[in-house]
């Protein structure tokens, strides 16, 4: 094997995703290095790959460890880094890695591979030809609210990760900065076992997760089609917002806060207010 480092996307669910080099490369490395050496561990045994030396490494692991895979690359070694599932870096570690493995101007070599993103827009029936990549939403609610407003007039398809026990309160907040009527698509439990293929709206979505505790189980992608009108894109929280805000001061000074907050210019804002009467 050459020296360098191989980022290699393993399984997202189904091991028989894993593709052919993968195994080979994984198989023949002289290091892995893992999100978490446990899970990769029981990943190589079920697909019957001999274990080479496992090393653990995060985005947050020390310049140590940086440093001892660079070594390694220096001295001949072959490396790969994995996730526990799908492709590294796609929220998941690495990319501190990659970037000192590119700045010392060592290899990088790609063995791609199942990335969860990307399986849900394949089979969503929502456009792909463009779409913008959000991973995880911040978990406390008032910036989730605020990332939501600031992609309201996004035209690309949105990709959101959720975890389980947040889906539904982020459907909801979806509804609430985006409107109800915006197609959508859950992407549940992608390759496994108790699969979810979902087309609706964002309403009918969050009635068909309400009404099956099974939605809220295990890994989701949740993808929102990008806006399509042609309207202000003043959101519903936006346009309540302004109209508190109305109540306390002139329309002028409403449009210079809120074109801080939401992203979009005074004069759209301004435009917006008096077109809308609040009093
Ligand atoms: N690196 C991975 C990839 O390439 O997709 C993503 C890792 S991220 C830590 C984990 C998130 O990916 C989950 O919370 C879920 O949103 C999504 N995910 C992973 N596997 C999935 C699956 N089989 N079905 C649906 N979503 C999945």
């Amino acid at each position: 094997m050459e020296p360098g480092l191989y980022v290699v996307s393993t399984p997202i669910g189904n091991l028989d995703d894993v593709s052919i080099r993968a195994l080979r490369v994984l198989a023949l490395v002289d290091l892995i290095v893992a999100e978490d050496t446990r899970v990769t561990r029981s990943l190589l045994s079920q697909l019957n790959v001999k274990i080479p030396k496992v090393i653990s490494y995060t985005d947050f692991s020390s310049v140590n460890v940086v440093n001892q895979i660079l070594k390694g690359i220096s001295g001949g070694l072959s490396i790969a880094l994995v996730s526990d599932a799908g492709t590294p870096l796609i929220s998941d570690p690495g990319y501190r890695l990659v970037l000192a493995v590119h700045l010392e101007k060592y290899k990088v070599i790609p063995v791609p591979g199942p990335c969860a993103a990307i399986t849900a827009l394949s089979v969503s029936g929502l456009p792909t030809d463009r779409f913008l990549f959000e991973g995880f939403l911040p978990d406390k609610r008032i910036a989730r609210m605020k990332r939501l407003s600031a992609l309201a007039r996004e035209r690309a398809t949105l990709v959101l990760y959720e975890a389980p026990h947040r889906l539904k309160s982020t459907i909801s907040d979806c509804i609430e900065t985006l409107g109800g009527t915006r197609k959508s698509f859950l992407g549940r439990e992608l390759t496994k076992l108790y699969e979810t293929i979902h087309l609706s709206t964002l309403s009918e979505l969050r009635s068909f997760v309400d009404a099956d505790i099974n939605q809220t189980r295990g890994e989701s992608v949740l993808l929102i089609e990008g806006f399509r009108g042609k309207n202000s894109g003043i959101t519903p929280e936006l346009s309540k917002l302004a109209e508190k805000l109305s109540e306390e001061m002139s329309k002028k000074r409403v449009a210079t806060v809120l074109a801080e907050y939401s992203g979009l210019t005074r004069r759209e804002i301004y435009n917006y207010l008096v077109k809308t009467p609040t009093e």
